[in-house]
């Protein structure tokens, strides 16, 4: 019966990486999804006959444009835009823009086939996308960022709308990027909105929408945790990243008594013992969003230890949350947490465990939960975005608070409902990419062969 199963999902895989030449990202974000929908699938003829699979990883519109824009000593620049509309089954295609050097198509696909699963689960009516660029704003001026932004949204207009196509931010693209990119959007269509998400409150924005991946993320946690008759209250927790994810996790872990010990960048990471607190944080949130400076200079200031080109996962701790980037905990970091004692993870940012780990996680009994179930705060909260935008209204923050609560909740519920073992526990793996399957599989259905 394995037998049968792996064969399959070998047979699907070669067909993907046949039709997806060197697209190794987008390989190993389908390969996590075919393991626990394929066998699914076979109890399941009506999906099969359908070859809903087959047509989930196929985008339904890729486009690709160039950039151009001038840096402030006058040089012609030119960098690569793009966005991925993968499935509009369920509603108009939502998902961040990443700008960072390493966005490539590849990086790109994966975020929106993930974005298409983490989207139906959410509950809320958005189908999947993905954009953005290989432009770095680090090290840019305001006014570089801003040509930037102004070009890239110059193409990008003619394909997105409030009700076709909504973008937001993600790796790159914070608040200013959003500012600019809305303002071009504004400019050129000469219509007010609700086209991106992400934005200022002063101009049509969700208050606790900065802080909803973070926080998601630590109440879907909690979740995991009141299951087991535990809580967070008192763990040590490691947390990579300290971009917009990590910030808003450490903010609620410490809220929920649980005590952060590490944060991180792309040159290093901080491990402060005593825990990072509420005055540490300000520090933090001023450093990496005002002056836009380097971790470095946290355990400068706070006279702790830091690891230059490490990643924190070899520091004992109770729970770890990866915030940073894709593949940054491999085999040898899950080994590292088992030995030290780590009894959960869970994931803020998207498709930061290699599968290898996510493996020897789930052998050695860790509870484990992917990005596309924990990180959905984020994007459900710009679905609350919208809804707030269409309507001309906003919402208290507690009300948003409490519609995100109860969100993750429901994600939780889905993943337990298709995630049960016959032993009792939950595998969140399997749980999550099934229960994301299933609503978009059966609008597919119904809408035909489109
Ligand atoms: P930010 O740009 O705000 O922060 C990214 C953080 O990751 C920074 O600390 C950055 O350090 C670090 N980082 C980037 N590349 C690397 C690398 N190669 N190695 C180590 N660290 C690295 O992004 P977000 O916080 O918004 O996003 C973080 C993750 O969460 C991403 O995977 C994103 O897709 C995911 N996510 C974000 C959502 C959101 O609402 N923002 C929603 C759902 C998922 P440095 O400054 O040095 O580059």
């Amino acid at each position: 019966m394995i037998a049968t199963k792996e064969s399959a999902i070998d047979k699907f895989m070669k067909m993907v990486e046949q039709r997806n030449p060197a697209q190794t990202e987008f390989h190993q974000a389908v390969y996590e999804v075919a393991l626990a929908v394929i066998p699914f699938i076979e109890q399941h003829p009506e999906y099969q006959k359908a070859n809903i699979l087959e047509r989930m990883i196929e985008a339904e519109r890729i486009l690709i444009f160039r950039v151009p824009w001038m840096d402030d000593a006058g040089n012609f620049r030119v960098n690569r835009g793009y966005r991925v509309q993968m499935n509009n089954a369920i509603g108009p295609y939502k998902g961040g823009l990443r700008f960072h050097p390493n966005v490539t198509l590849s990086v790109l696909k994966f975020l929106a086939f993930e974005q298409v699963f983490k989207n139906s689960l959410t509950t809320l009516p958005m189908g999947g996308g993905k954009g953005g660029s290989d432009f770095d704003p680090k090290g840019k001026s305001d006014n570089e960022v801003m040509r930037f932004c102004q070009s890239f949204m110059t193409e990008l207009f003619r394909h997105i709308g409030k009700d076709t196509d909504i973008p937001a931010g993600d790796i790159g693209v914070g608040s200013r990027e959003i500012g600019f990119l809305f303002g071009q959007f504004k400019r050129l269509t000469n219509e007010f909105t609700g086209v991106l998400t992400g934005k200022g409150f002063a101009y049509g924005g969700s208050l606790i929408r900065p802080e909803a991946t973070g926080y998601g993320l630590l109440f879907f946690v909690d979740e995991m945790l009141k299951l087991k008759g535990d809580s967070i209250k008192g763990k040590k927790v490691l947390i990579s990243g300290s971009g917009n994810v990590a910030q808003y996790a450490i903010e609620k872990t410490i809220a929920f008594g649980g005590i952060p010990i590490t944060a991180s960048d792309s040159d290093g990471f901080i491990y402060d013992p005593k825990g990072i607190t509420t005055e540490k944080l300000a520090f933090l949130f001023d450093l990496k969003n005002n002056r836009r400076g380097r971790i470095v200079e946290y355990a400068e200031k706070f006279g702790c230890e830091y690891f230059e080109g490490e990643r924190p996962w070899k520091i004992p701790a109770d729970v770890a949350l990866p915030c940073a980037v894709q593949n940054e905990l491999n085999e040898d970091d899950a080994q590292m947490l088992v030995d030290n004692g780590c009894r959960l993870v869970a994931e803020g940012a998207n498709m930061p465990t290699t599968p290898a780990a996510i493996a020897l996680l789930q052998r050695n009994g860790i509870l484990y939960a992917p990005g596309k179930a924990t990180n959905a705060g984020g994007v459900a909260v710009s679905g609350l975005e919208m809804s707030q935008n269409s309507v001309r209204l906003f919402w208290t923050r507690e009300e948003v608070e409490n519609r995100l609560k109860g969100i993750m909740q429901k994600i939780h519920e889905q993943c337990i409902a298709y995630g049960k073992n016959a032993d009792g526990s939950i595998d969140y793996l399997r749980g999550a990419n099934i229960g994301g399957f299933v609503r978009v599989a059966d609008a597919m259905l119904a809408e035909g062969h489109v």
